[in-house]
């Protein structure tokens, strides 16, 4: 590869134009899938990126061709110094992006707009505030179902994040299509993933074939339309006739988007990570401190991508506990 390909495009030719930023490794709710039960072990409070460090980082990005930023966690609006990270990070060309649980988001609006933020990932995996509390370990489904109503009227464009699992929400696919019949979201089942210390068992995982069976059960198949999919987009999306909304399904287990990866990862404490299940990854933070150049860390990181996975390029690879557990818990990559 020569230079000429930019320091963000890897041995697979795949150019990362984007880059989500774990903001803290903490969070307002527990969900088992993301939070192991006993809690991870936080890094110190020194290692983590400041907002001028996150905001330096992010600037050698964009100059790379970094189009698109998107901040999570944990849960990235518990950060006190939100309004500043976004103020510095909406100075950048770049469409910035938040996927948040939404708890506390009502006493953001103003400054989400102030900041040119026009659409947010909000996550919900049942619409039965017992199952929600159940799976968060924090009774908040009010709170968190208000705040998405309050975002539509607001004029966001929402997106939910709905991460199925076998016998616990599986029963409510049809509930949260139906969803999408007045109000203009985007619902997005997502195949459970594995990680260290969630639990993963491929036999609780909901496919994108149990998902399409589901709806085609529901609604009749001309009812049921293949919508055109975002570039880059990770998800394959569908729209009932008629409704307001849309539907999609992300496959990262049984059918992954890796050939049209563009994204990385930046960790709260200064990790790039080449991919979401990549075990590896490289600090960036260090050097910076030092006053060391970053850009050389940056294209090692980036050449050294797997074509799929992390490496993990079958299904029996990532259902490997030895492989999957080598990576962190998702609370501390920021999905
Ligand atoms: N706290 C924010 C939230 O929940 O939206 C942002 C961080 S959270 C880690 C980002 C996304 O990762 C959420 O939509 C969550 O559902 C998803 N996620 C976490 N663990 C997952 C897993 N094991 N499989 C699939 N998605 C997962
Ligand atoms: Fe927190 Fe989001 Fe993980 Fe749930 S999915 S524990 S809200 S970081």
């Amino acid at each position: 590869m020569t230079k000429d390909n930019g320091i963000l495009q890897d041995a697979f030719n795949r150019k990362h134009t984007y880059l989500r930023i774990s903001l803290t490794e903490r969070c307002n709710l527990r969900c088992s899938y993301c939070m192991p039960e006993n809690g991870i072990q936080l890094s110190p409070k020194s290692h983590l990126m400041t907002y001028e460090e996150i905001f330096n980082i992010a600037k050698i990005f964009v100059k790379h061709g970094v189009s698109k930023i998107r901040l999570t966690g944990g849960e990235p609006l518990i950060r006190k110094d939100i309004p500043v990270i976004l103020e510095k990070l909406s100075s950048l060309p770049v469409e910035l992006s938040i996927t948040s649980n939404a708890i506390i988001i009502d006493k953001f609006i103003n400054t989400l707009k102030a900041n040119g933020i026009k659409s947010l990932n909000i996550s919900l995996d049942s619409l039965n505030p017992e199952k929600f509390k159940q799976i968060t370990r924090r009774d908040q489904f009010e709170k968190v179902y208000h705040n998405i109503l309050l975002l539509i009227k607001e004029g966001f464009k929402v997106k939910i994040n709905v991460v199925l699992i076998k016998g616990f929400n599986d029963n409510e696919i049809v509930d949260f299509i139906n969803l999408t019949k007045e109000l203009p979201i985007t619902v997005r089942f997502i195949e459970f993933m594995p990680f260290d210390g969630n639990k993963w068992d491929i036999a609780k995982m909901i496919s994108f074939k149990t998902i399409i069976e589901c709806a085609n059960n529901m609604f009749t198949e001309s009812q049921i339309q293949r919508i055109q999919d975002a570039p880059n987009d990770t998800s394959k999306n569908f729209k009932v006739k008629g409704f307001k909304g849309s539907f999609a399904i992300i496959t990262s287990v049984t059918n992954p988007f890796c050939d049209s990866c563009n994204r990385l990862r930046l960790t709260a404490n200064g990790q790039l990570k080449n991919c979401l299940f990549s075990a590896s990854e490289s600090d960036l933070l260090t050097p910076l401190r030092q006053g060391k150049p970053i850009e050389s860390i940056i294209e090692k990181a980036v050449t050294a991508k797997f074509k799929m996975r992390g490496g993990m390029d079958t299904l029996e690879k990532l259902q490997n506990p030895e492989l999957h557990n080598n990576n962190r818990s998702m609370i501390s990559i920021g999905g």
